[in-house]
């Protein structure tokens, strides 16, 4: 798709003006960023510029970009079709009109949508990794190709979490530690396997929507609850087939006959004593040092976690079963006359109830979360007077989309937005090597809104003149909220 916003020089190279870089690009070439190529002189957009359909329907998956499909000629059955950002290119500087300002009619009501490859300094992604393994000491430097990119942040429930990126990491480090930065989170938005490498803890391979692999191995459940809440949710099932149940977890280890559960359920006390910190009864912090091993710890014989049983309340036989959070570590002991636990095979009654945990866990995953500042310059493509935009984002007048995917904008100043990769077709994201990350952004609005807040008439133009010319058609995704639809229909699609 040609753009024309090109100035040529006498060895028929041209200059690209979409970014602060500026390229000379000779005839049959590309940029510095793989985004634009000099084609007969003309400067094109070399990606097709995607228009998503909500009529094609194709189960919900990552939508792929390799074979294109044909374009079927009829580009603009409206409102069907949503015009995204793309492929569609990016103007520099700001105070340029977007590249498309789209207009549609949909139910009778004039509507617009602003389409923008942002070019975003302030961008990285969140990592969300389900599983109770230790990746790593929070705050600690996670690094790719031996450079920062990020750090451990504070964990979740079943998840490990991971912040990567940031404009520290872009601009103000050293020129690598930029580039490596920009190359991993490109990766990570497109869906592509990074390995991270996190300082004084694991090596984990991460891609959204696929399972972590930790250290070569990969994850395959993330576990029911802490040890706490698993004993809550199971301790009916395993009362009268055992005497005590230990569930080992590297937060809150749970202790059943002492837990308010085994209370409740009558089990008398067993003389158990477990190293750690007591918190409440039934829970203990910090019984082990975080690692790989049983429920998050490092531990690979949860013996270790026992003191001595008290003589004057456990008694010979006592019949004792450790498992860990999600039911992949267990083991069933019994006390010889010395009181000291004898493991011996799982009897066949708790097969069951330890499967059962293993039955409750999730798949393990990975999420990648993008996150992006568009509350800059990026607004004087879309209207002359900026904070307006702003105000009717927050005012919901305006829906802010990523390719089409819907986006969380975090509340107060700027326009903040978070978007699940997953959402978006493949390879939705790109970069410029000034570093940073480009990613699609569509504002749509009623156009009387847009009138009303500065946004630039005279370079609204209607879907019906887009042209099949270097266009690509993708089905809207079924769990995807139709960027056109009304307010209250997104809103509970949602
Ligand atoms: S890096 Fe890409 S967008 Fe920037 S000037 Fe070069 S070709 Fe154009």
């Amino acid at each position: 798709m040609s753009l024309g916003e090109a100035t040529a020089t006498a060895d028929d190279k041209i200059r690209c003006d979409a970014c602060p870089v500026m390229c000379f690009i000779k005839p049959g070439a590309v940029g510095a960023c793989d985004r634009y190529g000099n084609v007969d002189g003309n400067l094109v957009r070399v990606d097709p510029h995607v228009m998503l359909d909500r009529t094609i329907d194709q189960g919900g998956e990552l939508v792929s970009f390799a074979g294109p499909r044909e374009w079927d000629g009829d580009i603009l059955h409206q409102p069907g079709t949503f015009v995204t950002a793309i492929g569609a290119g990016t103007t520099y500087p700001d105070y340029k009109p977007a590249p498309f300002i789209v207009s549609s009619e949909v139910d009778g009501v004039d509507m617009v949508t602003v389409v923008t490859e942002g070019i975003f300094s302030y961008c990285g992604v969140k990592v969300k990794i389900d599983t109770d393994r230790f990746l790593g000491p929070e705050t600690a430097i996670v690094r790719v190709e031996g450079e920062a990119v990020g750090h451990v942040t504070s964990g979740e429930y079943g998840s490990q979490m991971l912040s990567l990126g940031g404009v520290h990491h872009l601009t103000g480090g050293s020129k690598k530690e930029g580039r490596v930065t920009c190359d991993t989170l490109l990766s990570l938005s497109n869906g592509k396997a990074v390995e991270l490498t996190i300082d004084g803890g694991e090596t984990v391979v991460v891609q959204a929507g696929k399972p972590p692999i930790v250290n070569g191995v990969e994850e395959s459940r993330m576990r029911v609850g802490c040890g706490s809440a698993t004993i809550g949710i199971f301790a009916k099932q395993w009362h009268g087939k055992v005497d005590e149940v230990v569930v080992v977890d590297d937060h809150i280890t749970g202790v059943l006959s002492e837990h308010q559960a085994g209370k409740l359920l009558g089990m008398p006390a067993t003389g158990l004593k477990m190293k750690g910190r007591r918190s409440t009864p039934g829970r203990y912090f910090q019984v082990a040092q975080p690692g790989t091993g049983w429920g998050g710890t490092n531990i690979s014989d949860p013996l270790t976690i026992l003191g001595p049983f008290d003589p004057k309340v456990a008694y010979p036989g006592l019949r004792l079963l450790m498992v860990s959070t999600t039911g992949e570590h267990a083991a069933y002991y019994e006390l010889d006359e010395n009181l000291v636990p004898v493991e011996m095979q799982m009897p066949e009654r708790l097969v069951e109830p330890v499967e059962r945990i293993a039955e409750n866990c999730e798949p393990a995953l990975s999420t990648v979360l993008f996150i992006g500042g568009a509350g800059g310059s990026l607004r004087a493509g879309v209207t002359e007077n900026p904070v307006r935009l702003t105000r009717s984002v927050k005012d919901a007048l305006t829906y802010v989309t990523c390719g089409g995917a819907p986006v969380y904008i975090w509340p107060g100043g700027g326009i903040t937005f978070m978007v699940d990769v997953t959402r978006l077709p493949e390879n939705a994201f790109g970069y410029v090597p000034t570093p940073a990350l480009v990613a699609p952004l569509e504002f749509t609005m009623k156009l009387s809104d847009y009138q009303e807040l500065g946004g630039h008439m005279d370079y609204v133009r209607p879907l019906s003149e887009l042209t099949a010319d270097g266009r690509l058609k993708l089905p809207q995704r079924l769990d995807n909220p139709w960027p056109l639809a009304p307010e209250r229909m997104r809103r509970s699609h949602g």
